[in-house]
């Protein structure tokens, strides 16, 4: 199969979500795949858009009927990739984004060894950490969970295929571009 899926990870408040919409909007081409997930839906968020927001039991039921393609347990809620939209996105020929957990995305990277992992790194921890909070959209006690995840990640992320640092944001969607362009043009 063609390189087709484009997996970044990187840790909670690191810029993925700005990143990636700054990238569509200069390629509109790419599918940005929607995850399911058993978190609360934040202020402004669509059901359908962000997300498929699911209850634990419609999200441990998908688990049992062996619907996705890679999911995981993040700070405390349930994140997973349905099969289906995945391969149908495929079987049509289109480029996919999953923007997914470091834990999620090296289960899809032995399926699909073909998926090309890309981790963005903050410029400092402490920069992660006022990204987060500024962003104002998750309590105290979430935001702790968040940041004690950041260890692991950054281990897991020793087994992606790139790194990029989001520090100026346009620089990081150009960083972004050239490696997407570069995978693509090397398989032709
Ligand atoms: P993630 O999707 O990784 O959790 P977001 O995209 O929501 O992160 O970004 C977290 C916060 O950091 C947001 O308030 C966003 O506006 C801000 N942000 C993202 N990238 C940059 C950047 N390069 N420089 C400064 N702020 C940024
Ligand atoms: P958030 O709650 O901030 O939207 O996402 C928290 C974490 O879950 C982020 O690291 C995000 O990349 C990850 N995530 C989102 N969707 C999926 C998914 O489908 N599978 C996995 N494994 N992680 C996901």
């Amino acid at each position: 199969m063609d390189k087709k899926l484009f997996v970044i990870s990187g840790s909670s408040g690191v810029g993925k979500g700005t990143v990636i919409s700054n990238f569509l909007k200069r390629n509109p081409d790419f599918m940005l795949s929607i995850s399911c997930t058993t978190r609360k839906m934040r202020v402004g968020e669509v059901d359908g858009v962000n997300y498929f927001f699911l209850t634990q039991e419609d999200f441990t039921t998908c688990i049992e009927n062996n619907k996705f393609l890679e999911w995981a347990e993040f700070a405390g809620n349930y994140y997973g990739t349905k099969k289906k939209y995945i391969f149908e996105c495929l079987e049509k020929g289109k480029n996919i984004i999953l923007e997914i957990d470091t834990k999620g995305a090296l289960q899809l990277k032995e399926k699909m060894p073909e998926a090309v992992l890309i981790f963005i790194c903050p410029p400092s921890l402490e920069v992660l950490e006022n990204r987060l909070r500024g962003r104002k959209t998750e309590d105290e006690n979430t935001i702790k969970k968040r940041l004690d995840e950041v260890r692991e990640e950054l281990k897991r992320a020793e087994n992606f295929d790139y790194k990029l640092v989001n520090d100026d944001l346009d620089t990081a969607v150009i960083r972004l571009e050239e490696i997407i362009k570069g995978e693509l043009n090397a398989q032709r």
